[in-house]
């Protein structure tokens, strides 16, 4: 996970609670921070899917805290490799993509389960959490995973 700041240093992957108006908190956003001068920004990959998520919160009045993670595909696969300690290289974009495709294997599994038990609901669901994955992955495998 490489990029460079505006000030030319080295950014990191991080997490951070996010505090949006109303009273809207969005913890463990994955975030890209300068190690030098303190700036940061949202993943790119998972920016657009957190600004639906607030905005989805604000038209429902929403308050308090949500877990990212909890709601988002991507951001779960990428707390997970990030929390994980038997983690020995730093984290890189090759390990991600992997860790995603496992995922949507695992993911696949579950969707056949629950086409034939044929539950909707169960069906929605897994597709909405596959969505963000192969989006994440399709993107990736265009740009030769850098
Ligand atoms: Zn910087």
């Amino acid at each position: 996970m490489r990029k460079l700041c505006r000030c030319g240093h080295r950014m990191s992957l991080g997490f951070r609670l996010v505090i949006y108006k109303n009273g809207i908190q969005v913890d463990r956003v994955p975030i890209m921070e300068c190690d030098d001068c303190e700036r940061y920004e949202v993943l790119s990959a998972v920016k657009s899917d957190l600004l639906d998520l607030l905005f989805q919160l604000e038209e429902q009045g929403e308050t308090g805290l949500i877990l990212f993670p909890e709601v988002n595909e991507l951001a779960d696969v990428l707390y997970g490799l990030f929390t994980d300690p038997m983690l020995e290289a730093d984290l890189n974009e090759a390990m991600l993509v992997t860790s995603c495709e496992e995922r949507i294997n695992l993911l696949l599994d579950l969707y056949g389960c629950a086409q034939k038990s044929n539950d909707k609901n169960w069906m929605n669901e897994i597709t909405v959490r596959l969505a963000t994955l192969s989006n994440f992955v399709s993107k990736r495998q265009f740009s030769g995973a850098k």
